[in-house]
């Protein structure tokens, strides 16, 4: 960014002032008027030749009057021509220069204008005769058609002139004032050769020194940053893109203390962006008085950039480690449940047993079974349909499942059979469990309605697996078709052990 330097701005201004004090003499009456002296000298002319040739006429002397008149045209270079008259002539007496082609007849022929004037004669008392004489235009000059007056001519060449010396001359007063002129060489040399920008300023935060770094990185001329705030420049937060609030240099000044790894973004007038660390210490003058400040800029504007496209990389792995993780977690369903009621299917419902099994025998707990089936589920499927057989074993299934707490499962063993673990159940509570699963069932309203069979087990000495507990929940099962279906069934063994704990 190009800025017009302090010598040419500081001399436009001082043109201008100028320029105003001239108008304003003009306007007072105090500058010298060439037009009046011009016009002074042309009257006295005019008085001094009335005067002459008035005596001339009284001797009767026509050929002084004549002589007079040609010399007057010759010898004064403000007078174009002239020529004498007779009161009682048609045609002149003399004619001096080319009077005809000059000369412009008013109505009233003794009028006399300031570029031209009828000198009358007299002889003795008598108006003898007249001279007209016609004198140089007063403002010759013009400009692209303009007039030009002397005040305008003036005031031309004061400007041009007062522009070009004062130019030189702020030129070279500024340079005696430049700021840097405070900073040696040697030191100036130094902090050019930093691949870092630094700023000196003083205490009113007046740029005193810029290094070249600087200067380059923020594409700024040396004249233009120089005496400057660069505090008015458009400042932000690298953080937030936000105003920044006090800037570092600034603080470092107020506080007397040392500011560091501020990081601030300069926004150019051409949309253009920097990113800078910025840290800046005060300079002291002893006993805490705070000259000034240095602030250095380290142009970190490439490393941001790069953090924010590692930043962006970041997020676009995050997505699409998430979006794995959903479709692992979609596979994992798919794996290990049944899809048309949602129940694990056989192989995890085995998985979830065998663990169940392993922690009772650890934790000295036991694990209950409950296998249960659709009574005359053909009969369903032949009355109403296979469509709608699907959803009596999905309704079926949302019944038992829906009272299952979180540690339980429920598994579709084969078409429209279920198999239930119960964790830290008792055979009593496993069949209670079951009984109200049997008369949810029987109970449900929805068509068409049917009934099932339950048969229960669970771990003992002789039950120490799960392919053992299944098989006794399936035989209590089979017990329970046999015995007339919607009823709930244990093994035999089981049941005469119940019956003794029960006292029956
Ligand atoms: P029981 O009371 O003895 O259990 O009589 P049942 O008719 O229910 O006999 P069984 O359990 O042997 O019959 C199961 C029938 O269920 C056989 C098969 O056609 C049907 N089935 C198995 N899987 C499905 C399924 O996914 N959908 C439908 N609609 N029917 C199925
Ligand atoms: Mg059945
Ligand atoms: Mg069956």
């Amino acid at each position: 960014m190009r800025q017009s330097s302090p010598a040419l701005r500081i001399s436009v201004g001082l043109v201008l002032l100028t320029i105003s004090f001239l108008l304003l003499a003009e306007l007072l009456g105090l500058a010298p008027d060439p037009a009046r002296a011009t016009l002074d000298a042309r009257k006295k002319v005019c008085e001094s030749l009335a005067v002459q040739l008035s005596v001339a006429a009284t001797y009767g002397e026509v050929g002084i009057i004549r002589e007079t008149v040609r010399a007057l045209v010759e010898r004064n270079a403000d007078i174009l021509s002239a020529s004498l008259r007779r009161i009682e002539d048609e045609q002149p007496l003399a004619v001096a220069g080319e009077h005809a082609r000059y000369w412009k007849s008013e109505a009233d022929a003794d009028v006399s204008t300031p570029t031209q004037a009828v000198v009358p004669i007299f002889r003795g008392k008598e108006r003898w005769g007249s001279v007209e004489v016609r004198f140089e235009p007063l403002h010759a000059s013009t400009l692209f058609g303009i007039e030009l007056t002397p005040i305008m001519k003036l005031i031309g060449f004061v400007g041009l002139a007062a522009f070009g010396g004062f130019l030189v001359f702020m030129r070279r007063t500024l340079r005696h004032l430049d700021p840097s002129a405070l900073v040696p060489a040697r030191v100036k040399f130094a902090l050019d050769a930093l691949a870092e920008g630094v700023v000196l300023m003083d205490r009113q935060g007046r740029v005193m020194l810029a290094n070249k770094a600087y200067l380059g990185k923020t594409g700024r001329e040396e004249q233009a940053v120089q005496g400057t705030r660069i505090s008015e420049w458009q400042w932000l937060r690298a953080d937030n893109g936000h105003a920044v609030r006090e800037l570092p240099w600034m603080q470092a000044l107020r506080e007397g203390s040392r500011q560091t790894g501020v990081n601030l973004i300069l926004q150019d007038a051409d949309g253009g962006q920097r990113t800078f660390a910025v840290n800046a210490s005060p300079v002291e003058a002893g006993a805490g008085e705070v000259r000034g400040v240095l602030a250095t800029f380290d142009d970190v504007t490439e490393l941001e950039n790069k953090n924010l496209q590692l930043e962006k990389t970041l997020n676009e792995l995050q997505r699409s480690r998430n979006e794995l993780r959903l479709r692992n977690r979609q596979l994992k369903i798919l794996a290990t449940r049944d899809p048309l009621t949602g129940c694990l299917n056989r192989r995890a419902f085995f998985e979830r047993l065998d663990h169940a099994i392993d922690q009772a025998h650890l934790t000295g707990t036991s694990v209950a079974c409950i296998m249960a089936d659709i009574d005359h589920f053909k009969k369903v499927n032949d009355t109403w349909g296979h469509a709608s057989g699907d959803e009596v074993i999905k309704r079926f299934a949302g019944l038992l499942g829906s009272n299952l707490r979180d540690t339980d499962a429920i598994g579709r063993y084969g078409g429209e059979e279920f198999c239930l673990l119960l964790w830290d159940n008792s055979l009593e509570q496993a069949l209670a469990t079951a009984e109200r699963l049997r008369a949810t069932v029987e109970g449900d309203a929805a068509e068409p309605s049917v009934t099932g069979s339950f048969g229960v087990a669970c771990l003992d000495a002789a039950v120490v697996d799960s392919a053992a507990l299944i098989d006794q929940a399936d035989q209590a099962l089979y017990v329970a078709k046999r015995g007339g279906r919607n009823r709930v069934e244990c093994s035999r063994e089981h049941k005469v052990q119940v019956e003794a704990e029960a006292g029956v």
